[in-house]
């Protein structure tokens, strides 16, 4: 193993590396690189030996813990046996067998399984394949798509387009394809008096509302279950996706389930489209699939959708949509051995009790702050929404950087959280114990008193 220091792999990094969602200049003088030599269970090592609690799984892709024996396992022996092959007129047993247990497990009517390489990837497909359905299905104007404010669906063009975030859309939107864009069912924006189930229900009734208008000319609703992650951890009731699925369904219009984020356990159930019992036309899945090992993604859609492209070739139906490394071997080995650790360690039962254990340690250390606007939870995500002033919910300019600060403050003191917006939220891997929640909470209100600390 490299044996080289901290600084002498920043320097090297910042000769030829261009990182992702990064203004390269921070990394300069504010918040120095950090290079990994190892990972294992919660914990990163750096290159002087210092460890860092993942609080926030790697970009919400870990869910086992790094470096997990029988994952591991898994990928070495499926890298012994074919590391990689096309998935255009071959297969594979690892493919088909995550296939079988992708439609066991999801809501019942998802039978077909179309695999990709990235969660944007997984958004491009359904998008195409919910505009070419309605074109091999004689509804050619059906070619607009619904979101929701405040929400994220990834960074390609297609995926850019569907997704509501300004801050990485806005300089794009000359490229992008028009969207139409509905409020979000966000409850930390409920009215006085209101109930997140009473949010849930009026901007349910207005995207009713929208679609009986529009239905004509709109292919599909695209919807983040439960939290939008990206969009500053903003969580709903699931009222909202069974008032949404019942529009959809009186209307005509597909429903994109984007759970790219939120599923594989993360809101507490398998999948968050579960808290609802409903089933979207689309259900797209990424990050968590494979643990976080390899870079992977599927698209589940039903017969009905699967029936429209399935013809002679002559009629020039089929979806001719394709990745180089669509269905990789060691994606779904490393995925099927997921799978089997749900089981095994009944993982959704144990965290139940590390998520009460996460809340509860964070609602003690953080509800009663005065920069607190809310804390919020949802399964194993813990959001506290911070503001300058807690009376009118006015938040910090962000001008002022204090995420970048509370980050910084927090890597000092060895844990790594990634503050969005104006919010902080604690996103660890499934494996973490009750003495590592202490230790990560305890360190990120050690580093939110700093950052927020009057400048
Ligand atoms: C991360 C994310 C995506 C994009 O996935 P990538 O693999 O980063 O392309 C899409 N939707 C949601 C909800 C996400 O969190």
């Amino acid at each position: 193993m490299s044996q080289a220091s901290n600084a002498a792999l920043r320097a090297r990094d910042l000769a030829h590396v261009w990182h992702p969602c990064t203004q390269m200049k921070d990394h300069e003088r504010e918040l120095p690189l950090l290079p990994i030599r190892s990972a294992r269970g919660v914990w990163l090592t750096d290159h002087d030996g210092k460890r860092y609690i993942d609080a926030i799984s790697s970009w919400w892709v870990n869910l086992h813990g790094h470096a997990e024996p029988r994952i591991n396992a898994a990928v070495q022996a499926q890298l012994a046996a074919a590391p990689h092959v096309m998935f255009a007129g071959l297969t594979h047993e690892p493919a088909l067998r995550l296939a079988e247990e992708l439609v066991a497990l999801a809501a019942p009517g998802l039978t077909r399984c179309f695999f990709a390489d990235s969660g944007s990837a997984a958004i491009e497909i359904a998008v195409k394949m919910s505009f070419h359905f309605w074109q091999n299905s004689g509804r050619p104007r059906k070619t607009r798509f619904v979101t929701l404010a405040n929400s994220y669906h990834g960074e390609t063009l297609g995926a850019l387009a569907v997704g509501n975030v300004e801050l990485y859309k806005a300089i794009y939107r000359p490229l992008l394809m028009d969207v139409i864009t509905t409020p979000s069912p966000d409850a930390y924006q409920r009215a006085p008096g209101e109930t997140a189930v009473d949010v849930a229900r009026r901007r349910g009734a207005e995207l009713e509302a929208l679609l009986a208008a529009q239905a004509d000319e709109i292919a599909a609703v695209i919807v983040e279950p439960l939290v939008q992650c990206a969009g500053n951890m903003r969580m709903h009731d699931p009222e909202y996706l069974r008032i949404v699925r019942a529009a959809c369904t009186r209307h005509g219009v597909h429903l994109i389930a984007d759970e790219i984020a939120v599923g594989f356990g993360r809101t507490g159930t398998l999948f968050a489209c579960e808290r609802a019992a409903i089933t979207p036309d689309f259900l797209c899945l990424s990050k968590g699939l494979t643990a976080g090992y390899l870079p992977m993604s599927v698209v589940l859609t039903s017969e009905d959708v699967y029936r429209a492209f399935y013809d002679e070739y002559a009629k020039l139906t089929a979806f001719l949509h394709s990745h180089s490394y669509a269905g990789n071997p060691l994606g779904c080995a490393a995925a099927l051995a997921s799978l089997a650790i749900f089981r095994e360690d009944r993982v959704l039962e144990r965290n139940r009790d590390t998520a009460a254990l996460l809340e509860k340690t964070v609602r003690a250390a953080f509800e009663d702050h005065p920069q607190v606007a809310e804390v919020r939870c949802s399964g194993m995500i813990v959001a506290v929404e911070y503001v300058r002033e807690r009376e009118t919910r006015t938040p910090y300019d962000w001008r002022e950087r204090r995420s970048l600060a509370m980050h910084r403050h927090a890597l000092e003191r060895g844990v790594l959280l990634r503050p969005l917006g104006n919010v902080l939220y604690f996103m660890p891997p499934y494996v973490i114990s009750a003495a590592e929640i202490d230790t990560m909470v305890s360190v990120a209100r050690t580093a939110f008193d700093l950052a927020l600390q009057d400048r």
